[in-house]
C-alpha cells in the first residue's frame, strides 16, 4: 500500500496527518460507475463521510450527486460545484434555517423523517413561494446487523416514518400544497456487510411502493440510502467492497417501475479504504501483560475506536523487527483512547511511523478540538513529493 519513497516523505512531515491514496479512490469510483451507474442508478456521495474538496472533486468528475445531512453540507456541496438538483437532504432534526438553505437552492429532494417536519417544510416553502420536492424516509424495520450505534432502520431507531403513521400521512399529504411527493427514501445503517439485509430491504421497499401506488402516488424515484461496509480487518486483501454483488442484488430484487429513478447514497464504501491516519510512536511503556505503544494520534483525530469499538488495521511503516504484543494507545486522558489491544506488531521504538488504515470515512471529519488539539493536515498521494530512498 505504501511505497518506500512515500514513507521517506512521511518521515519529514509533522505527524499525525491524514494521507489519501488517490489512485485507490479512482479505482473504487470506477467500480461504482461500472456496476452502479451502468445500470442507470444515480449515485449520491454521502458528504458526511468526508468533505475534503479534493475528495469532492473526484465525486463531481464521476458524475455523482451528494447526500447531505446539514445546511452547511449543502453549502459546501454547492461550493464544490455540485448542482442543487443532485443534492438530497436527509436528517431527523433539520432546523428552519437549514430547510431554508435547501429551499433557496431548489435541491433535488428533502428526505423527510416525520409528519411534523412535513408540516414545517410546507409552511416554509409556501412562505418562500416554492414547492419543495420531498422523498419520505420510511422506517423499514430491517436489521443492518452492524454496531448498534450505526443501525438506523429498526423501529426502535429515531429515523424514518413508521408504517403505523401511514394513515395519518395519507390524510396529511393532500393538505400540503407547497410539497410535491417525488419519492421514498431508506437508509438502514452503516458498515453493512451482510447483503441479506439489503435483500430484506428490497422486499419492504416493494411493499411500501405498492401502498403508495394504491393511494395514487406514482413515485418518480426510490432512494435506497447507503451503508455498504468495507473490510477493516484486511484492507490489503479487500481494497474495495464488492460493488458488483451489491448493485446486482437490487437489480434482482427491487421492483422498479418504468421511468422510475433509483438512487443510492454511498459514503464509507467509496472513501473508507483510501484514507490512512499516519502517526508516530512517542513512548513505549511496559504494562503488566502488554507493551503500550503510545502514539501521537488519538481519539481527537480518529474517534471510531472510542465511539463504536471499531478496530482498524495498523501497519508499522518503519520497522520490520520480530513482532511482539502491543496495546496501541493515544495521548488523550480517556481510557477509551485506545486504537487496538493485544495486537501483534513488529517491535517499535520511539520515532517509528505507523499507518492506521481504512480511515478515509468518518475519520478526519469527526476530528475534535478536545484538549485544544489542532486539526491535522491532509496529504494526497497525487500531490505528495516523494523522496528518494536513502539507506
Ligand atoms: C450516513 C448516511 C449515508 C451514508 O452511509 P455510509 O455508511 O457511509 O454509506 C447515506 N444516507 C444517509 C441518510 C445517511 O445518514
Amino acid at each position: 500500500m505504501f511505497k518506500k519513497s512515500q514513507i521517506e516523505t512521511f518521515k519529514s512531515l509533522k505527524t499525525p496527518f491524514y494521507f489519501y491514496d488517490m489512485d485507490l479512490l479512482d479505482k473504487t469510483i470506477e467500480q461504482v460507475k461500472l456496476h452502479g451507474q451502468s445500470k442507470g442508478y444515480h449515485i449520491h456521495f454521502a458528504i458526511k463521510a468526508n468533505y475534503n474538496f479534493r475528495i469532492l472533486e473526484k465525486m463531481l468528475e464521476a458524475g455523482f450527486g451528494i447526500d447531505c445531512v446539514s445546511g452547511p453540507e449543502i453549502e459546501r456541496s454547492i461550493e464544490a460545484g455540485f448542482s442543487p438538483d443532485q443534492i438530497a437532504f436527509a436528517g431527523v432534526g433539520k432546523t428552519d434555517e437549514e430547510i431554508q438553505i435547501g429551499l433557496d437552492h431548489d435541491i433535488f429532494s428533502f428526505n423527510c423523517e416525520s409528519l411534523q417536519e412535513l408540516e414545517v417544510l410546507n409552511d416554509l416553502a409556501s412562505q418562500s413561494e416554492k414547492v419543495a420536492k420531498v422523498a419520505l424516509r420510511l422506517n423499514p424495520n430491517v436489521s443492518a446487523k452492524t454496531h448498534k450505534y450505526i443501525t438506523t432502520g429498526l423501529h426502535e431507531n429515531k429515523f424514518g416514518i413508521h408504517p403505523d403513521r401511514f394513515s395519518d400521512l395519507f390524510e396529511l399529504l393532500p393538505k400540503l400544497a407547497a410539497i410535491k411527493l417525488t419519492g421514498i427514501h431508506f437508509h438502514i445503517g452503516s458498515q453493512v456487510t451482510d447483503l441479506e439485509s439489503y435483500r430484506q430491504l428490497c422486499e419492504r421497499v416493494n411493499e411500501f411502493q405498492n401502498i403508495f401506488e394504491g393511494k395514487g402516488y406514482n413515485l418518480q424515484h426510490i432512494n435506497l440510502g447507503g451503508g455498504l461496509g468495507i473490510n477493516y480487518k484486511k484492507p490489503e486483501e479487500e481494497a474495495m467492497p464488492n460493488f458488483k454483488s451489491f448493485f446486482e442484488l437490487f437489480d434482482n430484487y427491487l421492483d422498479v417501475k418504468p421511468d422510475q429513478e433509483v438512487h443510492f447514497e454511498l459514503g464509507r464504501s467509496i472513501v473508507g479504504q483510501c484514507g490512512s491516519l499516519i502517526s508516530k510512536v512517542l513512548f513505549i511503556k511496559e504494562g503488566v501483560s502488554t507493551h503500550f505503544a503510545v502514539i501521537d494520534a488519538g481519539m481527537t483525530e480518529l474517534i471510531r475506536p472510542a465511539l463504536y469499538q471499531a478496530e482498524h488495521s495498523i501497519n508499522i511503516l518503519t520497522s520490520d523487527k520480530e513482532p511482539i504484543t502491543y496495546d496501541v494507545v493515544g495521548p488523550i486522558c480517556e481510557s477509551s483512547d485506545t486504537f487496538r489491544r493485544g495486537i501483534s506488531l513488529p517491535e517499535v521504538q520511539r520515532g517509528d511511523l505507523l499507518a492506521i488504515r481504512s480511515a478515509g470515512a468518518y475519520g478526519e471529519v469527526m476530528s475534535s478540538g478536545f484538549n485544544l488539539r489542532k486539526q491535522v493536515k491532509a496529504y494526497y498521494s497525487d500531490e505528495l513529493v516523494e523522496k528518494a530512498v536513502t539507506d
